[in-house]
């Protein structure tokens, strides 16, 4: 038995949640789960950041969270459990596969199937944010050689790993020659080291109009953090729907998997959500932890499931769909199908 912690969140989070240990469940994945509260609950019960402190050491012992969408509350004071998540546990490499489900899910992009590899940690992201003046306000975009490396060499090792065949990375180093610049010659660096793996370059904006048109030309694509934000919105989004991709963050010392978007406040309740990003990013963590079988297994499944047209709202299509079905009927669908594979 693998000890994984798990976190149902808020809005949609404990339904897509419920639906994804449903299945894990019937298959019977050797896991023991500690919950612990994350979200609203927390920040109501006066903690800040989203998360009572002791469950930190709960994640760092189990080493594995799966974790379900939550909701910032607006305001000053609260601050992004997300982003401080990331921070604390050193999650360097938030890892993206989108694939359309062609010709089950309507995309304008049946052949798509990319992997955004995104550096986590550093660029505008690390927080370096002050007023120099009443007028002007400055945020730093801090860029590291560790950090460079650590990102490209992870991209290169996922595409060995994955049969993949291709790494393109992204920056605008015409433009921000020393920061960008420094990602990008260490990305150089790194793939002389992996000869049997195609690597090349692409200005992020032209990169991403690109991708946009032509998606399937591309296969992996490593990128600093905040293009790495934008254009892993933008594959999903192609690929079909939201509510389809899952997402790994991997540090040395854990590992965080989770659905791709949030919390979905405005469907909250209503038992409709589609379940599919959570499930595929339990699927990442199966892989992950060792137990490539059942989540493959798991994953045919879901396409089977997908192909059979059992639909949730978000993707339902009237000639291509069979059954409109809410988040537990697909969950149950996934079960029947699981029960009839060998
Ligand atoms: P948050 O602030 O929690 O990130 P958000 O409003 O920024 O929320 P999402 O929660 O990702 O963004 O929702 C964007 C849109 O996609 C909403 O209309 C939502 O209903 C829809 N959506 C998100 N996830 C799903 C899902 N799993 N199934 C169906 N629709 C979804
Ligand atoms: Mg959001």
């Amino acid at each position: 038995m693998t000890p994984i912690t798990i976190a149902k969140g808020d809005g949609i989070g404990p339904e897509i949640m419920d639906a994804t240990l449903k299945i894990l469940n019937y298959v019977k994945a050797p896991l023991k789960y500690e919950e612990i509260s994350i979200g609203k609950q927390q920040y109501l019960a006066g903690n800040t950041s989203g998360i009572a402190p002791e469950s930190w050491q709960t994640i760092l012992n189990n080493k594995i969270l799966l974790k379900a969408p939550i909701t910032t509350p607006q305001g000053s004071g609260y601050k992004s459990l997300n982003v401080t998540l990331r921070k604390t546990l050193n999650l360097f490499a938030n890892v993206r596969p989108c694939k359309s489900f062609h010709p089950y899910v309507r995309t304008k992009h049946p052949e798509m199937d990319v992997v955004i590899i995104r550096e986590n940690e550093e660029d505008l992201y690390a927080g370096i944010e002050h007023r120099q003046t009443d007028e002007v306000e400055q945020c730093l975009k801090l860029i590291t050689r560790p950090g460079c490396e650590k990102i490209s060499r992870y991209a290169f090792e996922y595409a060995k790993s994955n049969n993949r065949k291709r790494v393109t990375c992204f920056t605008k180093d015409n433009i921000m020659k020393q920061t960008d610049g420094l990602f990008h010659k260490v990305f150089n660096e790194v793939a002389e080291d992996y000869p049997e793996i195609e690597s090349d370059n692409m200005i992020v904006d032209i990169g991403t109009a690109k991708l946009a048109e032509r998606p399937e030309d591309f296969d992996v694509i490593v990128a600093p953090n905040l293009y790495g934000d934008i254009i892993s919105d933008v594959t999903a989004q192609i690929s079909g729907s939201v509510g389809l991709c899952g997402t790994s963050n991997i540090s040395e010392k854990c590992a965080m998997f989770e659905a791709i978007h949030g919390s979905a406040p405005d469907i909250a309740g209503q038992g409709i959500a589609n379940p599919s990003g959570l499930i595929m990013a339990s699927v990442h963590m199966l892989n992950h932890i060792g137990y490539g079988d059942i989540a493959q297994k798991i994953e045919n499944t879901l396409l089977k499931t997908l192909e059979d047209g059992y639909h949730t709202k978000d993707i339902y299509q009237d000639k291509l769909s069979k059954k409109l079905v809410n988040t537990g009927e697909f969950a149950e669908e996934i079960c029947k199908n699981l029960g009839k594979t060998p």
